[in-house]
């Protein structure tokens, strides 16, 4: 009889897509045995557990923080498709990293790795970007705000378990939406101060999205965390696309978010 933690983390890789023949060798047990939990021969509960084993279906621990920022970064730039048949039901979720901030891709990555340990990461090099992806049959469980068309073209709500997360943790949710699909800029002014040119710096955040809902989501946090903010549409560079952006701006505000999130890097 093998260790309950033996079987859980074979789920755990079977859950993932692994073959019986790779959780056998990660986990140094026999074939049959993996063969066994998975099919729930001999333990009684474990075929159930195979099936559903995520922190949704069976209560497997996720980690608040990771998820949060996780969550901010799929509804910015991630994407959540299948994987190979239909029938196996695998899913990839993929999020979209610009080179110029080598930081963040392994910010990503780690997070990845926290809300889903054990778990293969994979960086897949673009023009311009690096993909970084995990297939888990269980990300719709997770990210239940999966669905055919684009985000804003669908309406984008959290579940009431994502809400209670994203409130314990909001600065993780902003700090991911601000990582996605926002900017830290600075604005260089040059004055006349006594016969003397003076610089002065004026950092301010841009957060730009085509979802109303996602957008309603960020100034949510924002004014649960007292950051001032104002709001504007404006025409996407296609011009067909409207395109919703969220500036902060107020000194204090600005310093708030910094403590937090800060320039990509
Ligand atoms: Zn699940």
């Amino acid at each position: 009889m093998y260790p309950r933690a033996t079987v859980n983390e074979a789920l755990r890789l079977h859950a993932q897509g692994w073959t019986d023949h790779a959780v056998a060798q990660a986990c140094n047990v026999s074939v049959q045995s993996v063969r066994n939990w998975r099919t729930g021969r001999r333990r009684r509960s474990t075929k159930n557990e195979s099936e559903t084993y995520c922190p949704r279906c069976s209560g497997a621990s996720l980690d608040h923080r990771a998820y949060s920022y996780l969550l901010g970064l799929y509804l910015g730039d991630g994407y959540i498709g299948y994987v190979g048949e239909r029938a196996k039901k695998v899913w990839a979720l993929q999020i979209s990293c610009a080179n110029d901030w080598p930081g963040l891709v392994q910010e990503c990555t780690n997070a990845l790795h926290t809300v889903l340990p054990n778990h293969r990461v994979i960086v897949v090099n673009r023009t311009g970007c690096k993909d970084v992806k995990a297939y888990w049959k269980h990300w719709l469980c997770i990210f239940p705000q999966h669905g055919a068309r684009r985000k804003h073209e669908r309406q984008i709500s959290l579940a009431e378990w994502q809400i209670a997360i994203v409130e314990n943790h909001p600065r993780e949710f902003v700090r991911g939406l601000i990582h996605s699909d926002g900017c830290r800029t600075t604005n260089r002014v040059r004055r006349m101060v006594d016969g003397e040119w003076k610089y002065y710096e004026y950092p301010r955040y841009f957060f730009s999205n085509a979802s109303r809902d996602i957008l309603g989501l960020l100034v949510v946090m924002l004014d649960l965390l007292g950051i001032e903010w104002k709001f504007r549409w404006k025409r996407g560079r296609e011009g067909h696309q409207v395109q919703g952006i969220v500036s902060i701006a107020k000194k204090p505000s600005v310093a708030l978010l910094d403590s937090f999130v800060g320039p990509k890097y």
